[in-house]
């Protein structure tokens, strides 16, 4: 099976507009997010580094981050 590739969106993050990838847009809705956020400001606001929020979400959701980013 193939990895999935990042996609780029045409969403902005709700806090910086930063334009939003496809993992971004994953985080985003496993946390259940009503507004789409980057994964930085999603690390931002759990005080984590984002490689440590990929972890986590990995461990919690079984999620992997794209490849690519
Ligand atoms: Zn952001």
């Amino acid at each position: 099976m193939m990895a999935d590739r990042v996609k780029w969106l045409d969403i902005n993050c709700n806090v910086c507009g930063q334009r939003l990838n496809s993992w971004d847009a994953r985080v985003s809705k496993a946390l259940a997010y009503k507004t789409p956020v980057c994964e930085k400001c999603v690390a931002k606001e759990y005080d984590i580094e984002p490689s440590e929020l990929r972890d986590r979400l990995e461990d919690f959701f079984g999620m992997r981050p794209c490849v690519g980013i």
